[in-house]
């Protein structure tokens, strides 16, 4: 046995570090289906406490929807439950094809590869169709799942400074030598909630002969005038080279993500991206609920139109109750805190209060920006958001927040 007293201690040290710093995560546990009203224990052992969930990527209210869970089911008895196979070897089924041809029309590109998460696909994404004789250029402020893909891969990378159009196109010159430039974003920032200028990063790109990556997986289903994306929202539809989503956010939430695009680009990613190649297939039981959610996206903008007015009420009410908030106009509001520790207290007031919305600090965010993340979903009735800004005010009366501005805040509990 070589664990050892010595390594033990080595590593109850650092979690007590963890501890002591006030950054340790700790998990809530959900009695309940995802939903707009949950059921969680927290902490372990105590009773059931039922909250209003406002921190689910649950955008568009799919995760429990009852169409989805009987297609989920019809899939479960005529595909079975696992392929035990990844995909090249004998993990495709006649409907994983029928979701990345679906994928591909609901997204307006020319062609979708699935991958056992988004993560996966943009792990395998940029090592696929790039060399070293290339430059991948991101913004500062991409996922983490963007930035672990682009350390796999051998091509020089260089950033620019979040959104800033001038910025980008400096780095664009400065590595015309290379052989290909890619340029990378999140579509929906999923910190702040705020949207890539996608029509810009396509004009630059074009200008500059630069392929451009969009990650989407915060707009898939519900930002643009029919859910596709940001590319919608920003009149680019068919004029990103790559996009990559996942399934586990608003288009059912139970996992899967893909790389859809230019056509070579996929293929390329068929024959070559590790986590497709060496990681399990999307189970068939969540390949039949996503195909049923586009069935329903397809059909209707309700959901997505719902979203949008909720999001608009909510926003509208933690401004008037007088809250910070990062500005935007998606379902991702960021109510501002600085202070870490008020970020945590405030997010256990609400709890008590019967929501839950969950704090956070660096480095999930930059140092002096803690914040309460809120996310709204199609699930939510009027009652609901009407509830949760009853709590929110409560609290931010009780911590003496409401109507103060962000020096004032910091004046009072630090950054
Ligand atoms: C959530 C998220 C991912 C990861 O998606 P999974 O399918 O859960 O792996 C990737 N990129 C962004 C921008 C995300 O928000």
């Amino acid at each position: 046995m070589a664990y050892n007293d010595k390594m033990r201690a080595l590593y109850q040290e650092q979690l007590e570090g963890l501890k002591a710093a006030g950054i340790f995560k700790q998990e809530r546990y959900i009695h309940s289906p995802q939903a707009a009203d949950i059921e969680v224990e927290f902490p372990e052992g105590s009773s059931l406490r039922k909250v209003i969930n406002m921190c689910a990527n649950n955008y568009l209210g799919l995760s429990s929807h009852p169409d989805v869970i009987k297609a989920a089911h019809e899939g479960l008895d005529r595909r079975g439950y696992g392929m035990s196979s990844v995909r090249f070897i004998c993990g495709t089924q006649d409907i994983h094809h029928e979701l990345e041809k679906k994928v591909t029309e609901f997204l307006g590109t020319e062609g979708t590869l699935l991958f056992p998460s988004c993560m996966d696909a943009n792990a395998g994404v940029f090592e696929a169709v790039l060399t070293k004789d290339d430059v991948m250029i991101s913004d500062r402020l991409v996922h983490a799942s963007l930035i672990d893909g682009i350390r796999l891969c051998s091509a020089m990378h260089d950033t620019f400074k979040h959104s800033d159009m001038a910025h980008l196109e400096s780095k664009l010159q400065l590595h015309s030598d290379k052989r290909l430039k890619m340029v990378i974003t999140d579509g929906v920032f999923s910190m702040d909630g705020d949207t890539a200028k996608l029509d810009e990063m396509v004009a630059l790109s074009n200008k500059y002969e630069a392929m451009l990556l969009v990650d989407d997986s915060h707009a898939s289903g519900f930002i643009g005038k029919t859910g596709r994306g940001t590319h919608e929202k920003c009149g680019v539809m068919g004029k990103i080279d790559i996009i990559t989503t996942t399934f586990g956010k608003a288009l059912g939430g139970a996992s899967g993500g893909c790389v859809s695009g230019r056509k070579e680009l996929v293929e390329m990613c068929r024959q070559k991206a590790r986590p497709y190649l060496f990681s399990n297939t999307i189970a068939p039981v969540v390949v039949a609920g996503v195909l049923k959610v586009l069935d329903i996206l397809n059909a209707s903008t309700e959901g997505r139109d719902k979203l949008e007015r909720n999001a608009a009420y909510w926003r509208k009410g933690l401004t008037d109750a007088g809250f910070v908030l990062k500005e935007g106009d998606t379902p991702i509001v960021p109510v501002m805190l600085f202070n870490a520790k008020l970020s945590q207290d405030v997010s256990r007031a609400l709890y008590d209060e019967g929501v839950y919305a969950v704090g956070f600090f660096f480095p999930v965010v930059p140092q002096g920006q803690a914040r309460i993340r809120t996310q709204i979903s199609a699930a939510h009735e009027t009652r609901h958001l009407d509830k949760a800004l009853d709590a929110f005010t409560k609290v931010g009366t009780k911590f003496n927040i409401l109507g103060k501005t962000k020096q004032e805040i910091i004046e009072m509990y630090g950054n």
